[in-house]
């Protein structure tokens, strides 16, 4: 879609707004304008392009000139690595050619974790805010236009800058290190659990009400890498064959989500050490809050045990985020070291990151 050329928005700030599909550029096949809950027809798919999301959304033009263009038109579920990375060149390339700010819209499913590779990789002070929907645009109060104009009049302010990535939802604006989906339907689905949203777009301007150390930009990944992460949640009655089934998959890295602070079953302990030999193993917490301790608890499968095994500890990073991180550690070329060292400064409250270290 091209630039607005209207000379009377001529001061306004130019948003690039990239498109990756996911419900908030869902339509049924019909187009009939009203999607049945009917479960005998088809259901909503991903249809619509970028332009056609900003051009149903006038009140745009209030706020910014907006170009749009899609990368991609499917649900997040199928997005993979490569999408991330061409979205992240394709920022850029926006940002470099005049974008005060870049919107990426997609499906919330996995948009969780593309935000946090991007917010890993993003190396320029322009905001790239993450959007998407949590209702498609048939159904009654649709939050896909809300979003989108909370998106777009974040990317355009300045407090916004050198901020990272932000993901905009519900008028929200969290942080991408710290944002998580909690909820399979609600518009409220996304939140900060240990840290609590960073800001709010109230009355149509966005205001920032803290801010969360932002850290220096990963090595970019090698072109082409791609390495396999597996990610294994530890569960009750655990018999070790799940790791012993991942041991044997040729994986690059694991990543565990463990019970608690940091915990497995004795079976699964006692394969840990062969695991972590070969490949990096991280031990994350699967509760959802908090971070993996490091010095409570001494049985077999505690979190002494793990670290003592070779485990790395995610600290307060989700399982999920965890495996991006460690894929694109991995996807850099990293050594060990390089991995542990990044595990403990991202991983670290920021608060506690000086007694986690030392
Ligand atoms: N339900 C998802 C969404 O909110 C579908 C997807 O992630 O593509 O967009």
């Amino acid at each position: 879609m091209d630039l607005d050329t209207d000379l009377e928005m001529a001061h306004l700030p130019v948003v690039s707004v990239l498109g990756l599909g996911g419900t908030i550029a869902m339509a049924s096949s019909g187009a009939s304008g009203e999607a049945s809950q009917d479960s005998s027809t088809p259901g909503v798919q991903p249809v619509l392009e970028a332009g056609a999301l900003v051009a149903a959304l006038p009140r745009l033009r209030e706020v910014a000139r907006v170009r749009a263009r899609s990368l991609r038109v499917v649900p997040s579920a199928s997005l993979g690595f490569a999408d991330v990375l061409g979205c992240l060149e394709a920022a850029r390339v926006e940002a470099a050619d005049t974008a005060a700010g870049v919107v990426v819209t997609q499906g919330t499913d996995t948009l969780e974790e593309c935000a946090y590779l991007l917010d890993l990789l993003w190396d320029r002070d322009e905001p790239l805010v993450i959007t998407g929907a949590m209702r498609h645009p048939e159904q009654p109060g649709a939050d896909g236009p809300a979003n989108l104009l909370a998106a777009v009049t974040v990317a355009v302010a300045r407090s916004a800058r050198g901020r990272g990535v932000l993901v905009v939802m519900d008028d929200d604006v969290h942080s991408a290190r710290h944002v998580t989906k909690r909820h399979s339907s609600s518009t409220g689905a996304f939140v900060s659990v240990d840290t609590g949203p960073v800001g709010r777009v109230h009355e149509g301007t966005a205001v920032f009400l803290s801010a969360l150390p932002r850290q220096a930009p990963l090595p970019q990944p090698v072109p082409g890498a791609d390495p396999r992460v597996a990610l294994l949640e530890a569960t009750l009655g655990d018999d070790g064959e799940l790791l012993r089934l991942v041991a044997q998959g040729g994986f690059d890295g694991v990543v565990v989500a463990a019970f608690g602070v940091g915990h497995v079953a004795t079976a699964t302990a006692e394969l840990i050490g062969d695991l972590t030999g070969r490949v990096p193993v991280i031990l994350a917490s699967r509760t959802g809050a908090g971070g993996t301790s490091r010095s409570t608890y001494g049985f077999i499968g505690s979190e002494r045990d793990l670290l003592a095994r070779g485990m790395i500890s995610a600290g307060f990073l989700d399982p999920r985020k965890a495996r991006i991180l460690l894929w694109a550690l991995l996807a850099a070329g990293a050594d060990d070291a390089r991995i542990r060292a990044t595990f403990a400064a991202h991983g670290g409250h920021p608060d506690l990151r000086d007694r986690v270290d030392h």
